[in-house]
């Protein structure tokens, strides 16, 4: 087997998305780094792989995880990198290791899978053609104030990562800058039981907030900002 870092795409929510590669990939690696070894075993379980080694990459012990995948590369292993859910790299660990790889001259692989982001704008209903991820918004202070600010003049569809308690005040800082009739869509618990794409305008999804408690995991897609209007002579 060619030694190799292998980004291995898992699913959102739906087991039943685990692609038959991602599988097999999973079964052959010497080792799978993960963010979270209970949940990656559940995962290894239900495909019916006996757990290979784990090696646990979190944002904590990204620093350290690379010098051992380095290592391991350097000895001809094969390692796949999963994340808790979706596509390692996409708001999760694997940005750092696969850099370090490359620069080390290592090969890299992808075994593509699901990711709550292209899901979430596939399905809302908003222009798919031109879009931006921008992952989770900082909390608070200045970034969260430039980045809102970017994001209200942006042209392209804007994709989000929101928490479920975050996501009112979120709306409410849109509504601010966006105004109230930019279009949004709420996409919530993606490929899960209780799956919903709530669409409609920032201030009706306000209101859509505070009638029913926000639950779940959700990706807030904002319609870009409309082109300006031309300057009249
Ligand atoms: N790596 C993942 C991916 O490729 O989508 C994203 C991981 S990030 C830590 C987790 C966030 O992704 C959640 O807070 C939520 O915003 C979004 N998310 C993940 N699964 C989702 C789902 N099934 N439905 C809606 N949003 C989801």
């Amino acid at each position: 087997m060619t030694a190799a870092l292998v980004l291995v795409g898992t699913p959102i929510g739906n087991l039943g998305d685990l692609t038959p590669r991602a599988a097999e990939e999973l079964g052959r690696a010497d080792v799978v780094a993960c963010e979270d070894t209970r949940r990656t075993g559940r995962l290894l379980a239900h495909i019916g792989v006996r757990a290979p080694s784990l090696l646990v990459v979190n944002d904590h012990t990204e620093p350290r995880a690379v010098a051992e995948v380095l290592e391991r590369l350097d000895r001809g292993q094969r390692v796949a990198l999963v994340s808790d859910a979706g596509m390692p790299g996409i708001s999760d660990p694997g940005e750092r290791l696969v850099a370090a790889a490359s620069a080390a001259g290592h090969r890299g692989e992808v075994v593509p899978g699901a990711s709550a982001a292209i899901a979430a704008v596939v399905a809302s209903g908003l222009p798919t053609g031109r879009f931006v991820f921008e992952g989770f918004l900082p909390r608070k202070g200045s970034g969260r104030k430039e980045r809102l600010a970017a994001l209200a003049a942006e042209p392209r569809t804007v994709v989000l990562y929101e928490a479920p308690h975050r996501l009112a005040r979120t709306l409410a800082d849109l509504v601010e800058l966006c105004g109230p009739t930019r279009r949004v869509a709420l996409a919530r618990e993606l490929t899960k039981l209780h799956e919903e794409v709530w669409r409609g305008s920032l201030a009706a999804a306000v209101e859509h907030c505070a009638d029913t408690e926000p639950r779940g995991e959700y990706v807030v897609v904002l319609d870009g900002a409309p082109a300006p209007e031309p300057a009249s002579e």
